[in-house]
């Protein structure tokens, strides 16, 4: 028995017209429910709202895309959500909708609120279909697509594993359509692979093989397993779960030494960051080296930006261009400031607390 989160793109959720692959969709659910009748918990992560919105609305005006991404989401997600609602009906399942933004991710309180709702409803058999609240969220503070979402919901969960449904069936060692080129089944956490990658979009989402390749490769290094395969081949999930051997994919082999929870939510905040702790070059020595170390002020040499205890910081080299570290803050920023260079204060971020990057 398993906790599995699934991601299912855009791509396959969306005919070449544009309109919703009811085809598709009730395959995976198909799949789904099979699954979860052998005890497995999963969470779905679906995109498809706005491509399903904008095969529903006939524009007045031209909109900018702020506008087009809030008008096709908020008609696109009911769309969605009752079609995934009434297939699994079908098998007296009964699953609730999710809508999230990156602020959620922000602190380690509403972390762990969402993580308390998730938990529930997986507890309670239901379940969970998280996507964006596109209507709501602002450019610069959107995910970069819901392949960083699906990632941020597998740790959150401590999920087994993450798989990944796309419109092809993995990573490829050149070009997909490159009749040289051929599958990589697995990659190991400390392959670097990112020059094969296609630096291309995908048709209907946000997302594309850059970012799903860079956040498998961050989660299988904190020790979740991932994997990347195509959304419409036959019994993809199941075939997965039970016998991988029999379907094309990559596998993102997860490192042994798994992270604890709450490094995994630190690693993956690095973007929530409130501010700067620029450190000398012996303290970076330190944090650097396989010691056990928590961030004293002893080594510290400055600080940007204002934040409270609990807030992520973000940890930088001497010339303050690398980040070394995230951490949640042990002190808040005018504590930090008033510490800096000295002995015998008390750590500014404490070793179980701090994600080397
Ligand atoms: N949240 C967007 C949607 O449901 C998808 C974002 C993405 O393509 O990754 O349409």
């Amino acid at each position: 028995m398993s906790k599995i989160v699934v991601k299912i793109g855009s791509n396959v959720l969306t005919r070449p017209d544009g309109k919703p692959n009811i085809t598709n969709m009730s395959a995976l659910v198909d799949q789904v429910a099979h699954l979860y009748a052998k005890g497995h918990k999963i969470v779905l992560v679906s995109s498809g709202a706005v491509a399903c919105g904008k095969s529903d609305v006939f524009v007045k005006k031209d909109l900018n895309p702020v506008e087009s991404r809030q008008l096709y989401s908020a008609v696109g997600q009911i769309r969605l959500i009752n079609l995934y609602a009434q297939f699994f009906n079908a098998y007296g399942i009964v699953a609730g909708q999710i809508l999230t933004q990156k602020e959620n991710f922000s602190s380690r309180e509403a972390y762990l609120n969402q993580r308390g709702c998730m938990m529930t409803m997986l507890e309670n058999g239901v379940i969970p279909i998280v996507n964006e609240n596109d209507t709501v969220s602002l450019t610069e503070l959107m995910f970069t697509d819901n392949d960083e979402l699906s990632g941020l919901i597998a740790a959150m969960i401590d999920a087994d594993v993450l798989i990944i449904l796309s419109n092809i069936d993995g990573i490829f060692s050149g070009h997909p359509d490159d009749p040289g080129a051929s599958l990589i089944p697995s990659i190991s956490p400390e392959a670097d692979l990112s020059q094969f990658i296609k630096v291309t979009k995908s048709k209907h989402g946000r997302g594309g093989m850059l970012t799903k390749y860079n956040i498998a490769s961050k989660l299988a290094a904190e020790g979740v397993k991932v994997i990347i395969a195509k959304g419409d081949r036959r019994n993809v999930l199941v075939d997965l779960i039970e016998h991988p051997e029999d379907v094309p994919h990559t596998a993102f082999i997860p490192a042994v030494e798994g992270l604890s929870t709450v490094k995994r939510w630190i690693a993956h905040s690095g973007s929530f960051s409130k501010g700067r702790i620029f450190i000398n070059k012996k303290a970076s020595e330190v944090l650097l080296s396989d010691n056990i170390v928590s961030l004293l002020p002893i080594g510290a040499i400055g600080i940007e930006g204002e934040w409270e205890e609990g807030d992520i910081v973000s940890i930088y080299d001497e010339e303050k261009d690398k980040c070394i570290a995230i951490g949640k803050a042990n002190l808040s920023s005018l504590e930090a400031g008033e510490s800096l260079g000295k002995h015998g204060k008390k750590p500014l971020v404490h070793y179980d607390y701090l994600y080397i990057v």
